[in-house]
């Protein structure tokens, strides 16, 4: 018989989209995979009826429509004030899941060395074995998920090609500070590494937290490759459009990649995307007004229900302490509690490059009526605790 790749070898299906299976058989809420439950902005629907309507029925461009490109060009630059040109700056693609591993693709050597914080979103380390590349974890420091900058030089100096940042952060919900950033970048100066950042959750960050675009510190431009996304500032993760932003060297290799990967993100889509780019200021201050109030409906029950946590400062997801629930490992956990509680959420240890078993994430991306729901579910906890 025929044997598939070694590399498969090196990574499991995803623990998340597992989660949501799991979530749909036992009628739990879905409190797993990070997706809302609530519909984006009306004219951004009425614009995709637009598109169908019209003559996009075929590809794009490969690396994204003139027009989607010129949009987000404009809101990349109006975000980090930095030159964004359409033409030579940008890569459109499947979502930030996408862009992220045709940057890895696109940067890496077989054998070469990838920073990855940990506990870390699970798409980086596959991303680091589909690219050849060795991942070397770096501590994130629970409670507050910082960085000892000691082992972050030390991981640097093993000769590294790349880091990879996640901020605001998925799953600890950190926004790094701008001093962490300086020194992030730092590093990556002396050792003359990139630095890929996944920057989906850029809109949703909590008071007095703010986020700091790597890219914009001085210098940065250099070696820092931004990956972005639509899914969650618009809330529409089915939608899949990201993009990469870099120097115009950086994006050549990443359009080759992304051409050969997937030719390119939905044209209708772009299209109508157009209108969520264009959105005034004010629907980026609402959205963080309502992810406030996510955040404080379900953080409320979590206390309510006696478990530990730390109270995210970005992102829309916690990372819940299950020590005191008795199992011995997180899978069971997160199945007893779609079972039983009747909320699904995911094993931490999808998160950790060493076995541990102590922590499951929830993300609060719902309705408000959704959150109370989960809610009242957790409550059941109390006797547990
Ligand atoms: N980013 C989301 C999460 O962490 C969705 C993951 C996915 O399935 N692409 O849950």
């Amino acid at each position: 018989m025929p044997t598939l790749a070694n590399h498969l070898s090196g990574f499991t299906e995803s623990v998340i989209r597992m989660m949501t299976r799991i979530a749909q058989q036992t009628q739990a809420v879905n409190l797993a995979q990070g997706f809302p439950d609530f519909d984006p902005p009306a004219e951004l629907i009425a614009a995709a009826h637009r598109a169908l309507d019209g003559d996009y029925h075929q590809y794009a461009i490969t690396w994204g429509a003139k027009n989607f490109r010129d949009a987000l060009a404009n809101k990349i630059s109006n975000c980090t004030k930095l030159e964004c040109d359409p033409d030579r700056h940008l890569v459109v693609t499947c979502g930030s899941t996408e862009a992220m591993l045709a940057s890895m693709l696109s940067v890496c050597n077989p054998g070469d060395k990838v920073i990855v914080f940990s506990p870390f979103y699970e798409n980086y380390g596959a991303d680091a074995i589909l690219s050849g590349a060795k991942p070397i974890f770096v501590h994130l420091e629970p409670p507050d998920w910082h960085f000892d900058r000691d082992e972050l030089r030390q991981a640097f100096a093993q000769g590294v090609k790349a880091i990879v940042l996640c901020n605001p952060s998925n799953p600890t919900g950190r926004v790094f500070t701008r001093s962490e950033l300086e020194y992030i970048l730092q590093l990556a100066e002396e050792y003359d590494a990139f630095v890929i950042t996944d920057e989906v959750y850029e809109h949703i960050v909590y008071v007095p937290h703010k986020h700091t675009y790597l890219s914009s510190l001085p210098g940065a431009t250099a070696r820092v490759i931004m990956c972005g996304s639509l899914s969650k500032t618009y809330s529409i993760t089915g939608w899949r459009l990201g993009w990469v932003f870099a120097r115009p060297e950086v994006i050549d290799g990443v359009r080759k990649v992304h051409d050969f990967l997937t030719v390119g993100a939905a044209a209708p889509l772009q299209q109508a995307a157009v209108t969520a780019l264009e959105l005034p200021d004010s629907y980026y201050a609402e959205l963080q007004k309502a992810y406030t109030a996510k955040r404080s409906i379900f953080l409320d029950y979590l206390r309510r229900a006696g478990l530990k946590f730390t109270e995210p400062e970005g992102a829309y997801y916690v990372l819940i302490d299950i020590s005191a629930l008795g199992f011995a490992h997180d899978q069971q956990c997160a199945e007893w509690m779609c079972r039983s509680v009747g909320v699904a959420g995911v094993p931490g240890s999808s998160f950790f490059p060493e076995p541990r078993f102590d922590q499951l994430r929830f993300h609060f991306a719902k309705r408000e009526s959704t959150l109370h729901a989960a809610g009242e579910r957790l409550l059941e906890l109390r006797h547990k605790i």
